[in-house]
């Protein structure tokens, strides 16, 4: 009897010199302590203390890659076996383990108020036997459970205190870079040292703006792991026991304040199970590094966004400066170009109510392939004024295409679609959605700058020309003329007058006779063609100019002109024309030219009209 108490005292001691020695040893050294007590005591060599986590059995504080597989015995079960006994002999079905096949009995591990259940497995002593029917057994198990829950909080405290460490230091870390890559990379380097059994992998969601070093896997809703998903769509963190893998998954969302990124999935042995602490690091570190890369994206957009600002203003600004259509063509593929390196573009422009290619598109699209894409966007265009954002442009159509990405932007001014640009890039999804809406932008912004300039150039062809016979206007041509006498070597003015043509008016009357100058304003185009230009002088008086024509030459085309012109009016009229040529050699000041002219034609009229007079000096002594 007093043996026994001696023993439970002797015990006691030992078990206070483990809780003493844990404060600075290796938990693990502490446990082999324990079992060196047993030893020491009741001479067992071989025990093992096995106790619940959760719902999972596993051996107390032996190396947690150390597996023995206890899957589907819950507590219930195990307590059943006892009976109201403190000690029976081993169940079939843990005498079946390998490890416990030369042990024979079990002492129940369980008392009130402490949180610990399970059971010490061992083959009784003599020792062992006298004690555990002696009345200090009870105690004696009572004093061991509260040593292993003190050890086990012990750990637990000593665990968090540098897991938590850690995930200090990291977020210190991510308040201070902008790097996305680096917050990636730490993440992976924190859970692999806290974890060093399991494997880690980061799993994003579409990120096309920027390729990152780290090693992550892209999310695929398709084909991701519905546990994956759900952690995804929920925000919460999910396990799931994968059969197939034949691993226990956790998975952590990448959770930041606007949106998850996604999603950290931590791998185990399959009969192990996280515990409520370590899901708890897992989902702070996820937390914590979805806020981090949060910001730092937030902060490579709002660079970009700056940049993009840029751009837009300098190339509205550029654009409003400058007033030919072409360079302003030129001027928009350069910033396309630079900003979204597709290998084709395109800007098509509407004019007289028809699509047409500007000179500022490249090379495939003025050949038959690049029709098809054209004509696939103006069909688009007819119906909607939404831009196309095509990320395989191959699934869209029946034949073979070499360009699988297109953006198509339409220049829409006052709710109509002036024209549209397109760009093209053979690798599918080569253009980011954040491209897609820059594009918009800078369209956008150009459309008004560019329809302004086209509306320009259609006002300036209205003044320089005459409304009647769409010849030049007088205005036009003296420009002409003028520049013609600095720049040329030589040059012609024929200055017409219709003869009798007060009596055509009077004959026929007024629209009859505006319908000849019509007429007349047709055949000189036709016969002057590009060489030189045609104007209305005013009332039913006409001048061509030909640049660069000698003396000869020019009352040629002018004996022409004025013997085609009673073939080709109806009813027939005839017609004057004083004729002045000039050259380098005898240059010729501008408002003599007119009036000379003015002199040569009085003379064809006097002469009997219907005939071409050129000036000579002799004219101006006429009275
Ligand atoms: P001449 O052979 O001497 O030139 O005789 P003319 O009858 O042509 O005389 P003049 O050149 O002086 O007369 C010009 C006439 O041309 C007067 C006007 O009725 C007519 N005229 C001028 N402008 C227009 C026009 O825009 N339309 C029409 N139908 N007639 C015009
Ligand atoms: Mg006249
Ligand atoms: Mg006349």
């Amino acid at each position: 009897m007093i043996g026994h108490q001696q023993t439970l005292v002797n015990i006691k001691s030992d078990l206070l010199n483990i809780c003493v020695s844990s404060v600075d040893k290796h938990n693990n050294e502490t446990s082999t302590l324990l079992y060196k007590c047993l030893n020491h005591h009741f001479d067992i060599d071989e025990c093992y203390f096995l106790l619940y986590e959760g719902e999972n059995l596993k051996p107390f504080n032996i190396n947690p890659t150390y597996e023995i597989n206890f899957s589907g015995i819950v507590w219930g079960l195990l307590e059943s076996y006892f009976e109201h006994k403190r000690v029976i002999e081993i169940p079939e079905f843990l005498k079946s383990i390998n490890e416990f096949q030369h042990l024979s009995h079990m002492a129940m591990l369980k008392v009130d108020h402490i949180n610990i259940r399970g059971v010490l497995l061992l083959k009784p002593t003599p020792k062992w036997y006298a004690f555990s029917e002696s009345e200090f057994f009870e105690e004696f198990i009572k004093s061991v459970i509260k040593v292993i829950h003190m050890l086990n909080e012990n750990l637990e405290v000593r665990q968090n205190e540098s897991q938590y460490r850690k995930l200090y230091n990291m977020t210190d870390l991510f308040h201070s870079t902008m790097d996305i890559d680096l917050i990636l990379e730490n993440v992976l380097i924190t859970i692999q040292e806290n974890f060093p059994n399991f494997d880690v992998e980061l799993i994003l969601s579409n990120d096309q703006d920027r390729q990152t070093k780290v090693q992550i896997k892209p999310f695929d809703y398709l084909s991701e792991r519905p546990s994956v998903i759900e952690a995804f769509v929920s925000g919460g963190i999910t396990t799931e026991l994968a059969d197939d893998l034949n691993r226990c998954l956790l998975n952590a969302p990448i959770k930041g304040r606007q949106a998850i990124y996604g999603i950290l999935q931590v791998s185990a042995p399959i009969s192990y199970t996280f515990s409520p602490t370590q899901k708890d690091f897992i989902r702070m570190l996820a937390h914590a590094s979805g806020n981090a890369l949060e910001n730092a994206k937030l902060y490579h957009q709002s660079h970009r966004l700056i940049s993009d600002l840029q751009l837009i203003n300098e190339t509205s600004h550029r654009l409003n400066m400058k007033l030919d259509i072409n360079e302003m063509f030129m001027f928009l593929q350069k910033q396309l170009m630079k900003s979204f390196q597709p290998m084709e573009l395109c800007f098509v422009f509407k004019e007289k109510n028809e699509f047409k290619l500007t000179e500022a598109s490249t090379k495939l699209f003025k050949s038959d392939e690049g029709k098809l894409y054209i004509d696939h966007v103006t069909k688009h265009f007819e119906n909607s004024q939404d831009s196309l954002f095509i990320a395989d442009f191959s699934r869209l159509i029946s034949q073979e295409v070499h360009y699988k990405s297109l953006m198509a932007i339409p220049m829409v001014v006052e709710q109509h679609i002036n024209g549209f640009s397109i760009v093209l890039h053979r690798d599918s999804y080569f253009f980011s959605f954040d491209s897609f809406k820059l594009m918009q932008s800078l369209i956008h912004h150009s459309s008004l700058a560019i329809a302004n300039s086209i509306l320009r150039n259609q006002l300036q062809e209205m003044v320089d020309h005459d409304h009647l016979t769409r010849l030049y206007a007088r205005s036009y041509l003296d420009k002409f003329v003028e520049k013609a006498l600095q720049n040329d070597d030589s040059g012609m003015f024929l200055l017409i007058d219709i003869d009798n043509f007060k009596l055509i008016n009077d004959t026929y009357g007024h629209q009859v006779g505006d319908e000849i100058l019509i007429q007349i304003g047709e055949q000189l185009i036709n016969i002057i063609g590009t060489r030189g230009i045609c104007a209305r002088w005013g009332g039913e008086e006409m001048a061509v100019y030909v640049p660069n024509i000698l003396n000869d030459e020019a009352i040629k085309l002018s004996k022409h002109i004025v013997e085609a012109i009673p073939e080709t009016t109806d009813p027939k009229v005839t017609i004057s024309a004083g004729l002045i040529t000039w050259k380098k050699q005898q240059p010729l000041e501008f408002q003599s030219i007119f009036l000379q002219a003015d002199m040569a034609l009085y003379n064809a009229k006097n002469n009997g009209k219907n005939q071409v007079c050129v000036f000579d000096e002799s004219m101006l002594f006429q009275s």
